[in-house]
């Protein structure tokens, strides 16, 4: 049975994106291969807000946040925590022999420039990692004023992970001064998962050179010298890179502000149905994520029961909750191809499904 993803990945995928990728294979050490590559960039370059090149990794994001952080740690690397994602990121650089600090913030409250600043200024780090959009409780720290603040810091390599809100909202990496920025198919771009993309500055690349343990197939200079000859290291996942090549035309002929107010007017449209049914927003005001509402079921209600009404009569599922957050908060994606029509389906079969959900703790 067909149904519709409102879940923050991965989204539902249109049917030309499915239609792209059921194209003929070719080798990816060909000349079709490279022109494919190359007529990607300035399109990604400019969704990326970068001079440097965009890398393809075939893996999910984790891979590109895990390679990241073992290109360029040397020192010690500062973790910014407040949610599942980035609390994961902390035990992932622990795992790769990194040393690590653990900044923590309760989740749902975004990460705090000033303590960023605080930790830093100790001057034990080169490295930091951030998530721009907290998917696991919808929280969106202020990137503008943490980029300011880590830019204080001309040693420290940034690495700030854009999965959840790449492409719904313009994230400058040149202007802000991003190290090295990641992306994944299954969340905004509405790609299938299996596809990362990330962009690293020339001091990043610099700092990979003399950092050793950097593994391969996730090695910075590997896709950089593979870039240069308009190749990935490996053999890529070329069904989704065909996928890409069409989610940027789309991209380009809806127009990227325009795309960035669809996502912003959509958000909106589902944070004012929540709030008008009674349900807080779970982060901190003013905090909210543009791709997703994640809700408090401050009404009690038993979230798995609810999903299996909108999922067999109404085709379409949400989240009941990330972590240690399942079933006390829930989870309505706006992200990728929404348009008003299927975000007005969505709350209206909200609205019937809530009318006959059971109370969990009723
Ligand atoms: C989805 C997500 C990830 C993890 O992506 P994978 O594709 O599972 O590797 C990382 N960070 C954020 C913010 C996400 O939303």
């Amino acid at each position: 049975m067909a149904y519709k993803l409102f879940i923050p990945g991965p989204v539902t995928v249109s049917e030309k994106t499915l239609r792209a990728m059921a194209q003929p294979m070719i080798g990816h050490r060909s000349t079709d291969f490279v022109a494919l590559y190359q007529s990607l960039q300035p399109d990604l370059q400019a969704l990326f807000g970068t001079k440097d090149p965009v890398y393809l990794s075939t893996s999910s994001a984790w891979g590109s946040m895990e390679g990241s952080v073992r290109n360029v740690t040397g020192r010690k690397v500062l973790n910014c925590m407040n949610g599942a994602f980035s609390d994961k990121w902390n035990d992932v650089a622990l795992r790769c022999g990194r040393q690590g600090g653990a900044l923590k913030f309760e989740w749902g409250q975004p990460v705090d420039p000033q303590a960023v600043r605080r930790e830093l200024s100790s001057g034990q780090y080169d490295a930091v990692t951030l998530i721009h959009n907290e998917t696991s409780c919808g929280c969106m720290s202020d990137i503008a004023s943490l980029m300011a603040v880590i830019r204080e810091f001309p040693d420290v390599v940034s690495i700030v992970d854009t999965v959840s809100s790449f492409s719904a909202m313009a994230i400058p990496k040149d202007e802000l001064g991003i190290d090295i920025m990641i992306t994944g198919s299954q969340k905004a771009l509405a790609l299938p998962p299996g596809l990362s993309l990330l962009s690293a500055s020339k001091r990043a690349l610099a700092r990979a050179a003399g950092t050793p343990d950097r593994g391969f197939y996730f090695d910075l200079l590997e896709f950089q010298r593979n870039h240069e000859n308009g190749m990935t290291p490996s053999t890529p996942v070329i069904p989704l890179i065909y996928a890409l090549k069409s989610k940027l035309e789309d991209i380009r002929a809806e127009g990227v502000q325009a795309r960035y107010a669809r996502h912003a007017r959509l958000n909106g449209a589902v944070r004012a149905w929540g709030e008008s049914k009674g349900f807080r927003l779970f982060p901190a005001p003013g905090h909210g994520s543009v791709t997703l509402n994640c809700f408090s079921n401050s009404l009690g209600y038993d979230l798995p029961a609810l999903n299996k009404i909108l999922k067999s009569k109404h085709q379409l599922v949400i989240d009941g909750g990330y972590g240690k957050l399942k079933g006390k908060t829930f989870r309505i994606s706006n992200m990728g191809d929404e348009t008003d029509e299927t975000i007005a389906a969505l709350t209206r079969a909200l609205d019937s499904a809530l009318a006959e959900a059971p109370k969990a703790c009723a």
